[in-house]
């Protein structure tokens, strides 16, 4: 396909649509980064189907959407209501249709409750024998499993399910690299989670769609490898008008910090039904990129709609016509911790002078997050011995990722040039910077630049094999 690398990243939810060999393989030919598994839907013997199908055909990055807090209505089939019609509807999971979380004593007569991502609304007209009396504000179909909100209400509901703990360790049995928690409150449903992960190494991200979310952003952001803007739930929970600004705000807080912001839910809507997009659809992709986002997300469209090629192939196109027009004005005074401080040094020299490309060497790829955030535009070549963390990258803005089997100990910074050399991924006449962490016993600490002529590389591996010099430097 195209020759030159995307920078923007692409998440792809799969599903029904997407989990065959024809559609996986133009998700890599489109250059989808990494595949979602929405737990709201099917079970796990599916999901390792659907790793299995998809790892045939490319060593993709895998984040495994867990539910957290979130409502949903449970039902055999599809509900049809009418305009004015009164339904009741529990808790019991004997029944046709119940509610996944028991809200009874929690809500009142005269409360709304919205489904589907807020398109069907109804009013609690009586609470009677544990169950509630919904009365429809129009003719409606509610479809199985539909997301539920009551906004305005802080539900007392546990962080984590029993199933999504399940999941939690299914995503650690299967090597899976990123978990969405959805409903994310606080910095303390963050911590919960990352203590059941231990020391794995799967990073979180963490889902903002309700208002407390919104408003502990950054607690939230601290405790996150990233956030996602889920604008499906969270243009329920709060008034939609009010998403364009919040998602420039948490990507702006995302780029200051270094984590990945991904922008989620409706991008390319229609497309879920027609083969092409609308032109705000479009546009709404392109403003994302152009508000500094590092991924944008398919959710319905390529796991449960009708044209899941044509979705990845549009954003695909869309992203590579944008992104190099972002520009992004990280304030360089905001004082931050040390591999921050000397990420701006690297950032200058990058913009400043003629070096024309950033190589970091890094292990959990953090300094490569440090790099991108600048959004120069630059290739940022990321080289790791870390599997996972090569997996990882695929979420991060303009980061190429490279797997090397070992980070040399002596003469780092020349061997890895020499070796990117030899790999085609930089020419003789490039002069780079080198980005690292090496000598500290911290994890996450870059504390080394260097910038180099590739060439000169090449001259001192020549003298040292003709004896002129004992080792490389
Ligand atoms: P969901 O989350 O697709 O898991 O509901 C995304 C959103 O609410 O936007
Ligand atoms: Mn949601």
């Amino acid at each position: 396909m195209a020759e030159k690398m995307r920078k923007t990243k692409i998440l792809a939810t799969i599903g029904p649509a997407s989990i065959n060999e024809k559609v996986l393989n133009k998700f890599k030919d489109y250059e989808v980064n990494c595949l979602r598994i929405n737990t709201a839907h099917g079970n796990f013997e599916q999901y390792t189907k659907a790793i299995n199908s998809a790892r045939k055909i490319q060593e993709f990055c895998f984040l495994l959407d867990i539910k957290g807090p979130e409502v949903r209505i449970r039902t055999k089939y599809p509900i049809e209501v009418t305009a004015g019609q009164v339904v009741p509807i529990g808790f019991n999971k004997k029944e046709d249709a119940y509610f996944s979380y028991d809200f009874y004593n929690e809500v009142a007569e005269g409360d709304k409750v919205f489904f589907d991502n807020g398109q069907i609304e109804a009013k609690i007209m009586l609470k009677k024998d544990q169950k509630i009396h919904l009365k429809f504000v129009e003719d409606s179909v509610i479809r199985i499993n539909k997301g539920v909100n009551i906004p305005n209400k802080e539900l007392k509901i546990p962080s984590l399910s029993k199933k999504d703990k399940q999941a939690i360790k299914y995503a650690i049995d299967n090597d899976l690299d990123y978990i969405a928690l959805s409903f994310v409150r606080n910095k303390k449903d963050v911590l919960q989670l990352k203590k059941i992960l231990k020391n794995s190494d799967i990073g979180i991200i963490s889902k903002i769609e309700n208002w407390e979310g919104v408003k502990n952003i950054d607690e939230i952001i601290q405790e996150s490898e990233g956030i996602m803007i889920a604008r499906g739930d969270l243009g329920v929970e709060i008034p939609e008008e009010k998403i364009p600004i919040i998602q420039k705000q948490i990507i702006d807080k995302c780029n200051e910090k270094g984590k990945i912001a991904i922008v989620a839910t409706q991008m390319l809507e229609s497309m879920v039904t027609n083969k092409l997009p609308t032109r705000a659809e479009v546009s709404d992709v392109a403003n994302a990129i152009l508000d500094g986002t590092d991924c944008v997300m398919l959710s319905g469209e390529t796991a449960a709609g009708k044209h899941p090629i044509n979705a990845v192939r549009v954003m695909n196109k869309v992203a590579r016509e944008v992104e190099n027009n972002v520009e992004k004005n990280i304030d360089l005074d905001v004082h931050g911790n040390m591999s921050e401080e000397l990420s701006k040094s690297a950032f200058l020299l990058l913009q400043k002078s003629t070096a024309n490309k950033l190589v970091t060497i890094t292990r959990s790829g953090y300094s490569a997050s440090l790099i991108s955030r600048f959004r120069i535009g630059k290739p940022i070549i990321a080289v790791t011995d870390n599997k996972k963390s090569v997996r990882k990258m695929a979420l991060v803005w303009g980061v190429k990722p490279i797997l090397l089997d070992k980070i040399p100990k002596s003469s780092m910074v020349t061997r890895v040039g020499l070796h990117l050399l030899k790999r085609g991924e930089v020419k003789k006449e490039d002069f780079v910077i080198f980005f690292a962490g090496v000598k500290t016993m911290q994890e996450h600490v870059s504390n080394l630049i260097e910038i180099h002529y590739i060439k000169d590389l090449v001259e001192w591996k020549k003298k040292v094999l003709n004896g002129e010099l004992k080792k490389l430097p």
